[in-house]
């Protein structure tokens, strides 16, 4: 990327805020974004921060066609003292990166990429919101805008980042929900676009989700591709169990994305000295340590719930009922251990957090 100034253009048409504790998530916008270009011959370029608006794209641009995209999330939090503090980000840069590979898109420049983002959000920072479990949601995101129906990777793309302020995702604390194992369809397979965060991965569950939520489901647990017999991942959260004292993952296999959340939690039960193993669980080993009576919690996990406690999977007509459809103690202390670090209220002994 040539080194470019950032240009910044402010809005003089600034929108009211919202409510900061009855904000549906997504729909709400802050006044800038941030927008840079990349054509093959010049790389990245023209960084720009400008009033938040449309775009206009040619009905031909290819993302439009073939889904040559890929996206971000993660948020920014209002601490106590009123600093704003980005959780692991350039972990969600390195994950940009990973995915474009995946997506045949040309990588950003992290570092600059970081500089960026931490410029539109100090601009931005009367939109950070400060009750208890809001927070600034930020949207990196890159598209695919060469007007061409060949089926090709573009020759030019657009980076841009959104912000938007969010709302508690559990309001009155954490909630134990009911999940609904995937029986029929397939999110990802190994060699598929899994790990990857890009938008096919996410349409093509919604048939499944719909599933889950007529059957009074919140929520759909993913299968491996191939037998469904292992266990992947829950719609957006990777997914946990501590059985028999012990808490189990499945590991990274080429199908399941790389969650922050996830490495977070695994770093700390290693440091509380908490057993944890990253490995392949099959849906029919959790079934029997459940009516052994050694399934003692399961939470999933993400950056928008942060831990997702679970009180019920069903599996082709079995039921377990996960510690009497209550919180687990361990998923409480994961989630105040997090979420007190990413607020600054319990000591960042890691470094996770970035102030902006
Ligand atoms: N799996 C999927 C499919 C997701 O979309 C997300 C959300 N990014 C996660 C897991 C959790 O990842 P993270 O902890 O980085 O938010």
């Amino acid at each position: 990327m040539s080194e470019q100034k950032l240009e910044i253009v402010k809005t003089e048409d600034k929108k009211p805020k919202p409510e900061t504790d009855q904000i549906p998530f997504g729909k709400t916008f802050t006044d800038h974004m941030f927008v840079m270009d990349y054509e093959t011959d010049s790389g990245w370029y023209n960084p720009r921060i400008v009033p938040y608006e449309p775009l206009t794209l040619d009905p031909a641009a290819m993302i439009f066609h073939y889904g040559q995209t890929v996206f971000e999330g993660l948020k920014a939090y209002r601490a106590e003292d009123d600093r704003i503090l980005l959780f692991r980000p350039s972990q969600n840069l390195q994950r940009l990166n990973r995915s474009s590979e995946r997506l045949s898109i040309p990588p950003i420049d992290e570092e600059r990429v970081m500089y960026y983002l931490t410029q539109l959000i100090s601009l931005e920072q009367d939109w950070v919101p400060s009750t208890q479990g809001t927070a600034l949601y930020i949207r990196p995101f890159i598209i695919a805008t060469e007007t061409n129906l060949a089926v090709a990777p573009s020759h030019s793309y657009k980076f841009m980042i959104i912000l938007s302020p969010v709302g508690p995702y559990f309001s009155g604390g954490l909630k134990p929900v009911k999940i609904n194992v995937e029986d029929q369809f397939t999110r990802a397979v190994k060699g598929g676009t899994g790990t990857a965060k890009t938008a096919g991965n996410y349409s093509s569950g919604y048939q499944a989700q719909a599933k889950a939520n007529k059957e009074g489901h919140a929520d759909v647990l993913w299968l491996d591709g191939v037998e469904k017999r292992y266990i992947e991942e829950v719609g957006s959260m990777n997914i946990f169990f501590k059985i028999n004292g012990e808490v189990v993952t499945p590991e990274l296999n080429g199908s399941i994305l790389n969650g922050i959340t996830r490495m977070s939690i695994i770093e700390l039960l290693k440091k509380w000295g908490i057993p944890v193993s990253e490995r392949k669980i099959s849906i029919a080993e959790l079934y029997q340590v459940y009516e052994e009576g050694g399934l003692e919690e399961a939470f999933g996990t993400g950056t928008a719930a942060v831990i997702s406690p679970v009180g019920e999977l069903n599996w082709l007509g079995h039921q377990m009922v996960v510690n009497n459809h209550e919180i687990g103690e361990l998923s409480q202390k994961l989630y105040d251990t997090i979420t007190g670090i990413q607020t600054g209220k319990v000591e960042d002994r890691h470094e996770w957090t970035v102030e902006v």
